[in-house]
């Protein structure tokens, strides 16, 4: 045998003095080729001499040792274990291919070990499908997943038990599905439906463990020499150990490989790998924080479904690494995922579950989803948390403490205060995404976070750039040498492991960073990570070494990603749930309130509402709400907000019967065919202000004439009418006076104009050509300019549904009605309906002014109202509304969460430039001293103001990930509304939630049940004063009422406009009002208030002092309810 000598030879005898003899012919290190020869030890044209050639010891797939059948599920059925064992399975072996994609198979596997294989240090099964799986125990347990495929998240081993081994037998189950981590598209493009997927490996493997370990020796050797500066001791000694291990290897001596290992222990150090996982000395501080991690995307190229597996595999596969790797802690976040693995997967979840309660398993987040973070509705937000936190801490008796949304596409700044407040030790923050941004790098890595009402959390952006790292030196190191603000805080998160159906780390991850650890042990040159903490030890770490963030810098405001500005509008019909699923949430929560106060025999149905908020909750998930999934989620997604829609009508039928006795909606009456006695039309308002409006009525069957006695107004073609609803008491006979003066008229061929007693609009060419304020006689567009609808080019560099970049703007694009009709021409409703074609679409739009102004406020202007119903075709193009206004603004004023945000009209700087769409919610405006305009609408999120263009953005069309992205019918509304204001003492806020909350309108018959007095306009009971900047949106019951016994009321009520506030909150005398508190947003009491009593009616008043945005929830103890006079 060669054997021993040859590593003799290869190093020479040591010395013990300077030799006096100097023929030695050593030469200038000629350091690239060193380097290049390294790179050969492993794989490449010397696989069949170098490491990789003795890295198994043992390999067989022979039927006599590996017996495998399989059944396949139907279609694309998911059966559970249980289900799956009772079908009859049929022979199966390596080779064979399964499909399509998206299909199940079950495969049950036995396998024979040889006796011989006992002597082995680990004998392990491979099973490689090329596609996802899950290995079972016989009994249905779930034990790890595999991820197939070559990809360098591949996962295919399975460790046999030692037990096993000795008798010789071991039997598991699989479930193999046919997609990979992917899904089943190439990159970003939409799914293959018909892909199949190979069983390429079903071997039972004795691998050698030694070979293995010594690849993970030389591998992080390399790492060093790759990353470390060039001229460091430290990327030298590491070449040259390389170098001495290549020299020293022989692939027909095994004893060279512990020669070899005890070579790298020149830097890992001497008998390191026995310290085990004591090898992260806590004594010494830690640089880098390591935290095992899997971003599972709720659903993305792949549906919902999917993603139920993927968080089985992943989590029981760390659940397993844990057993065998005592410092690994690995941190996951969204409720949502927990709960599918505790209804799905049972034996999965307890196993998670006991990890979660042993300290290693670390709930994140305390949200429902990783959810976006522009277009939730405030109170969305707040239910995110409420529902996350609650189940957390219902299962683990645990609440989180640090956000957590790496992946969310700009972060709002409302969010911080949300934080704070749903659980009173939020205060930790961590994302990631802004290292995307295409146009200016984001300054901080470390820094506090304000948000616009001042509320800061502690944000830590890893500077390792990635929530995916692969735990290599690279990514140690990035966490320093990519670090923005070091001269504050040195520390950084190491957020690691394979997501979306990669499994979280592999166990090679767990192994180099030991050996990384080991290295920083030995030199200062490599930062010392650490494992086993959690990812609240990182943040504790940096309050103590930052003074609890006073010398960090300060980041104030939104975080705006400059990037993925498509995602506000890419898919019409996700936007249009999302957001009348949370109008209809809320207005359900206020009628079921009134109903349990008032209704016999009603109770709160917590759980039916809790369900509804779970499903608008979900399909908030990043890549759901913003558009970038693929067709088949939207799919999903809609069913969703389908049933929503069906559950929270059916529960506001119930409550307002409940709650006001036989009131009959307007819309029954025409669906089913009513034929109506004597009655009254009135108006059931869900916001909490006095509103007056017009309303249609649709005049059909066999109550039309009934009807027409209460309208004031019928329609040209007699089949819909208007009435007025007047919510104020005071009004009297004004509005009929008022109304009189609405007209839609032509002039000539080709003009338009609607017009009222304080605003005009006309329409000439099928453009808008002018704006006009009657009273003030004031021209609002920009002489020589006109608005109306206008198309782009938009065909962003790369992410498709994601991204419309800048140079869309230079391909602008008017276009003109082709068609204008006269529809309504008062006294109350004036109307326009038009027309537009493009090549592949039309655009209908019935364009509305009515009599009344948008609100009650002193000087309110009409909205004109634009309701489009759009079939759209087109591919890459981008249609949005634009008015130039003759209105001089450096900034433009966009709703978010509870208040408002800022943002440039200008391009100055390359932060601004990079502003060029942007989140809104219900309402735009532009303002200057004394006037402004808004734009308000009923389900879009993109707008922009481009100069003195204010837009608000329509639709868009791409192709991928969804092919068919916004084909086909949307329908959508609109409108602008002046104001003889600055936006700051304007409407626009009130106006846009009752554009979104329309009245309610219902017919009440003179004989029957009537519960309770019915003024035109119902009236609610709660309501605030005295300071028109503060805004009372939500009204619901205590969520612990039912179990408590309790009858509580929580009010949200928020400042909206930026600044302090002193109102009150009043609540009408039949509701008496035991205790009065405020909470945060988990509803626990934070301090008490003090109640009155108004002497002339009896209503109880609270004086509530807020300041700008803040979001403050009043928590009510009713003692009695009477019914109201
Ligand atoms: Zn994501």
């Amino acid at each position: 045998m060669y054997c021993n000598h040859r590593a003799e030879h290869a190093t020479p005898p040591t010395r013990s003095s300077y030799p006096l003899d100097g023929s030695s012919p050593g030469h200038k290190w000629i350091k690239s080729l060193t380097n290049d020869r390294a790179g050969q030890f492993t794989g490449g044209r010397w696989s069949s001499l170098n490491l990789s050639s003795v890295l198994y010891t043992e390999r067989i797939d022979d039927k006599k040792y590996v017996e495998l059948s399989v059944w396949s599920a139907p279609g694309r059925s998911k059966p559970t274990f249980e289900e799956a064992m009772r079908n009859k399975f049929k022979p199966a072996k390596k080779g064979d291919h399964f499909g399509p994609s998206w299909t199940n198979h079950w495969w049950k596997v036995k396998l024979h070990v040889p006796t011989a294989w006992t002597k082995y240090e680990r004998v392990q099964f491979e099973f490689d499908p090329s596609c996802e799986a899950m290995i079972f125990d016989v009994h249905g347990t779930p034990l790890q997943g595999i991820t197939g495929g070559w990809g360098g998240e591949r996962r295919v081993e399975h460790i046999i038990p030692p037990a096993a081994v000795k008798a010789g037998i071991y039997e598991i189950v699989i479930e193999s599905s046919c997609n990979g981590l992917f899904g089943v598209g190439d990159s970003i493009e939409p799914p293959n439906n018909n892909r199949w997927f190979g069983l390429w490996t079903a071997d039972i493997v004795v691998p050698n463990m030694e070979a293995w370990r010594l690849m993970l020796d030389y591998n992080t050797l390399r790492q060093l020499s790759d990353n470390l500066p060039g001229n460091s001791p430290t990327q030298n000694h590491a070449l040259v150990l390389q170098n001495k291990i290549m020299n020293t290897f022989r692939n027909d001596d095994p004893s060279t490989i512990a020669q070899c290992r005890k070579i790298a222990e020149e830097i890992l150090g001497e008998g390191w790998e026995s310290k085990g996982a004591d090898i992260y000395d806590k004594n010494v501080d830690a640089l880098i924080y390591g935290i095992g991690y899997c971003h599972i995307d709720t659903a993305w190229l792949w549906p919902y479904s999917v993603t139920q597996q993927k968080v089985a595999r992943s989590w029981t596969t760390q659940v397993d690494l844990m057993n065998r790797y005592p410092e690994h802690r690995f941190t996951c976040s969204s409720a949502q995922q927990f709960k599918w693995l505790e209804q799905l997967y049972p034996a999965g979840f307890k196993a998670v579950k006991d990890k979660v309660l042993a300290g290693k398993f670390h709930p994140v987040g305390g949200a429902w989803v990783e959810h976006d973070g522009n277009m939730p509705s405030g109170e969305a937000l707040i239910r995110q948390n409420l529902l996350g936190q609650r189940y957390f801490q219902s299962r683990f008796g645990v609440r989180c403490v640090t956000a957590w949304l790496p992946d969310s596409f700009g972060l709002s700044g409302a969010l911080p205060q949300i934080f704070r407040l749903c659980g009173m030790k939020a205060r930790n923050f961590f994302t990631q995404k802004l290292s995307w941004n295409n146009v200016n790098v984001f300054p901080h890595t470390t820094f506090n976070w304000t948000g616009i009402d001042g509320t800061q959390v502690l944000c830590h952006m890893t500077p390792v750039d990635t929530y995916n790292a692969q735990a290599t030196f690279g990514d140690v190191r990035r966490g320093i040498t990519n670090h923005k603000n070091l001269e504050s805080s040195n520390t950084a998160l190491l957020v690691f492991g394979n997501g979306d159906g990669g499994g979280g780390p592999l166990p090679n991850m767990l192994d180099s960073l030991r050996r990384i650890r080991a290295a920083a042990n030995q030199t200062p040159d490599v930062p010392v990570v650490h494992m086993g903490t959690s990812v609240e030890d990182f943040y504790a770490d940096i309050e103590r070494d930052t003074n609890y963030g006073e010398t960090l810098p300060t980041w104030h405001g939104e975080l705006y990603l400059e990037f993925h500005r498509g995602t506000y509008t890419s898919h019409g019909s996700i936007k249009r749930g999302n957001r009348k699923s949370e109008i209809l949430l809320r207005e359900v929560e206020y009628v079921a309130t009134m109903a349990s106060l008032h209704g016999k025999d009603y109770e709160y149905p917590y759980d039916r509402i809790n369900e509804c908020w779970e499903k608008v909750c979900l399909n908030q998930f990043h890549d759901v709400l913003p558009g970038s999934a693929i067709g088949m989620v939207y799919e999903d997604a809609e069913k969703l907000y389908g049933e929503v829609a069906r559950d929270g009508k059916q529960l506001f039928k119930e409550a307002v019967s409940a709650y006001m006795g036989n009131l009959i909606p307007i819309a029954s009456v025409m669906e089913e065919q009513l034929a109506l006695s004597n009655g009254k039309l009135v108006a059931f308002n869900t916001v909490h202000h006095a509103r007056r409006e017009v309303v249609e009525i649709p005049l059909k069957g066999p109550s039309a004439t009934r009807l027409r006695k209460e309208v004031v107004q019928i329609s040209k073609d007699g089949t819909r009418a208007y009435a007025l609803m007047d919510g104020d008491d005071n009004a009297g006979g004004l509005l009929q006076a008022k109304g009189l003066s609405i007209l839609a008229m032509q002039k000539g061929d080709d003009e338009f104009i609607l017009t009222n007693s304080n605003i005009s609009m006309t329409i000439k060419g099928g453009r808008i050509t002018s704006l006009y304020d009657m009273i003030l006689q004031r021209e609002l567009l920009i002489k020589g300019m006109t608005g109306g609808l206008v198309i782009f080019d938009d065909r962003p560099n790369y992410w498709d549904a994601w991204d419309v970049e800048i140079f869309h703007l230079e391909t602008r694009e008017p276009l003109s009605f082709s068609k204008v009709t006269l529809a309504e021409s008062g006294p109350v409703r004036a109307a326009l309906r038009a027309e537009l074609k493009l090549p592949k679409s039309t655009v209908k739009v019935t364009i509305s002014l009515d009599a009344t102004p948008a609100t009650f406020q002193p000087n309110s202007r009409s909205l004109i109202r634009f309701d489009a119903e759009v079939d759209w075709h087109e591919r890459h193009r981008f249609l949005k509304f634009e008015l130039p206004l003759n209105i001089r603004a450096h900034d433009a004023y966009y709703e978010t969460q509870f208040g408002h945000v800022s943002r440039p009209t200008h391009k100055n700087t390359t932060w601004d430039a990079a502003k060029f769409e942007v989140c809104c919610h219900k309402y735009c405006d532009i303002s200057e001293f004394g006037y402004g305009v808004a734009f308000l609408n009923d389900c879009k999120y993109g707008a922009s103001a481009d100069g003195q263009f204010m837009r608000l953005s329509l639709l868009r069309a791409a192709t991928a990930p969804d092919a068919e992205q916004d084909q086909g019918k949307h329908e959508f509304s609109w409108a602008v509304l002046p104001h003889a204001t600055h936006f700051m003492q304007s409407d626009v806020p009130i106006a846009a939630q009752f554009f979104n909350s329309p009245l309610h309108v219902m017919y009440a018959p003179e004989s029957g049940p009537l519960r309770l007095a019915l003024p035109t306009v119902h009236k609610s009971p709660f309501s605030v004063e005295g300071a028109p900047n503060v805004v009372l949106e939500t009204v619901k019951r205590g969520e612990d009422d039912t179990k408590k016994k309790l009858t509580r009321v929580v009010l949200r009520i928020f400042e909206a406009y930026g600044g302090h506030a002193s109102a009150t909150l009043r609540v009408a005398s039949h509701l008496s009002i035991d205790r009065a508190y405020t909470t945060n947003l988990l509803e626990e009491k934070i301090s008490a208030l003090e109640t009155s009593t108004h002497e002339a009616t009896g209503d109880t008043l609270i004086k509530l002092d807020l300041h700008a945005f803040q979001i403050l929830t009043v928590r009510l103890t009713i003692s009695k309810v009477e019914m109201p006079s």
